[in-house]
């Protein structure tokens, strides 16, 4: 059963009486768990559907609608499937206390897996949810591989009853379903030789597999330092080398790169970032995967509207990982607006100096760095740095911080969505 949250005025479910409150039952007799069920279930032109109201009324309509017509709900969110894992490099585990509790839910969701490209392992994965992934077709996913060893992912997870990870990714594959990867590379146990495996693993099991993302291991003043440490600069060069070495192999064989460092293992590395034909369609860039590269393509692309600068100060805020490849997408966005960007490197107060990452920039700390610069026209944010509710990590507000500084506020993601659209003169 899902329960329906809102529906729309007018629309399809506004007519046939649903309101905030009715639960969905079964569609075509088939009960219904989740949002998943509910979209591919009513995906036909024609369908049953058994609905009980707030009052207790059970009803059974027979719809009948134009294909692609919305029916006009919104439905409460999915319970989040919880990790089974405990990895010692869990952000959860890096986290202070006294932040929102939802915060310290250790999801692993294969659901948000397909729909928001978020990484899961499919270690809490019961035969039901098998059976789903593979009947509506929930490709592609994206897969934390880390080690295709069971020995070595089982001890990464922390997870001695962690399903081997082959020949779960084969009995998908067989059913058309299509993966992203990723390895988070923890120093000592599953770089070097084992790196190689996995990524020789990984590329040799066909082209299910879209590719596969290097990602150094990150950690918080609060992690489990006694049990897991970051890679040095010697180690991250060594699994760049091992990245080319399989790259060269996939360009020469299938014409893409197929495995891709995280712009952080070149930062750590202190290697200059490949250029943007190494990223192939820019899939992971969510995840930090040729993110530099992408926003200078973007820009590039998207620089005909960017008028309306000439003159102005910008200010960039932006976590100390950024900051150092930065200047990179500053410098074209400067020529291209005639704007002066200054960058804002922010220190993160609440999780320490080495979380370096601009989505968990304390809201506090922007304010720090903000509440004297009216020198500037402009202060752009990243956009991950909040919420869907406005919130940053520390829960304040955005709304608290555009009051609390004497320069506007924008959330960019890209630099070219808000500033097509310049300050008031
Ligand atoms: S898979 Fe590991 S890192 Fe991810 S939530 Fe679970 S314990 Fe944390």
């Amino acid at each position: 059963m899902i329960r329906v949250t809102a529906v729309l005025p007018q629309s399809i479910a506004a007519e046939l009486g649903l309101q905030q409150g009715t639960e969905l039952v079964s569609v075509n007799g088939q009960e219904l768990e989740d949002f998943l069920d509910w979209e591919f279930l009513t995906a036909e032109e024609e369908f049953v559907l058994h609905v009980r109201q707030p009052d207790g009324e059970e009803i059974e309509f027979e719809i009948e609608r134009p294909l692609g017509e919305s029916m006009g709900i919104s439905l409460e969110p999915a319970r989040i499937r919880r990790c089974a894992n405990r990895c010692d490099f869990c952000f959860v585990d890096g986290l202070p206390d006294g932040l929102r509790d939802v915060l310290y839910i250790r999801d692993d969701d294969y659901r948000l897996s397909f729909r928001y490209g978020n990484f899961a392992t499919l270690t809490n994965l019961k035969p039901n949810d098998v059976r789903r992934i593979i009947d509506y077709r929930l490709s592609p996913l994206y897969v934390s591989v880390h080690a295709t060893d069971p020995t070595i992912r089982r001890y990464l997870l922390r997870n001695p009853t962690a399903p081997e990870i082959i020949p779960q990714l084969r009995e998908f594959a067989e059913h058309g379903i299509e993966f992203h990867t990723q390895i988070v590379m923890s120093p000592g146990v599953n770089d070097g030789a084992v790196l190689q495996q996995t990524l020789r693993d990984l590329y040799e099991f066909g082209s299910s597999i879209l590719g596969c993302s290097v990602v150094p291991v990150g950690l918080t003043e609060y992690s489990k330092h006694h049990l897991v440490r970051e890679p040095t600069a010697d180690e991250c060069r060594a699994a760049i080398a091992l990245i080319e070495e399989r790259s060269e192999v996939a360009r020469s064989e299938r014409g893409i790169n197929w495995v891709f460092g995280a712009d952080e293992l070149y930062v750590r590395a202190g290697v200059e970032l490949p250029g943007p034909e190494i990223y192939d369609g820019f899939d992971q860039v969510e995840n930090g995967v040729g993110s530099v590269r992408w926003l200078q393509q973007r820009i590039e692309t998207l620089s005909d509207g960017l008028h309306g600068w000439d003159g102005k100060k910008i200010g960039v805020v932006t976590g100390t990982a950024m900051a150092q490849l930065m200047p990179m997408v500053l410098e074209p966005l400067a020529k291209i607006t005639g704007a002066a960007f200054d960058l804002i490197p922010v220190v993160n107060t609440l999780f320490g100096p080495t979380v370096t990452t601009a989505g968990l920039l304390p809201g506090m700390a922007v304010q720090q760095a903000l509440k004297t610069r009216r020198d500037l026209d402009l202060a752009l944010l990243p956009g991950e740095s909040v919420n869907d509710d406005a919130l940053f990590i520390d829960s304040m507000s955005l709304d608290l911080l555009v009051r609390s500084v004497p320069v506007e506020i924008r959330l960019s993601h890209d630099f070219t969505d808000v500033l097509q659209v310049p300050v008031p003169a």
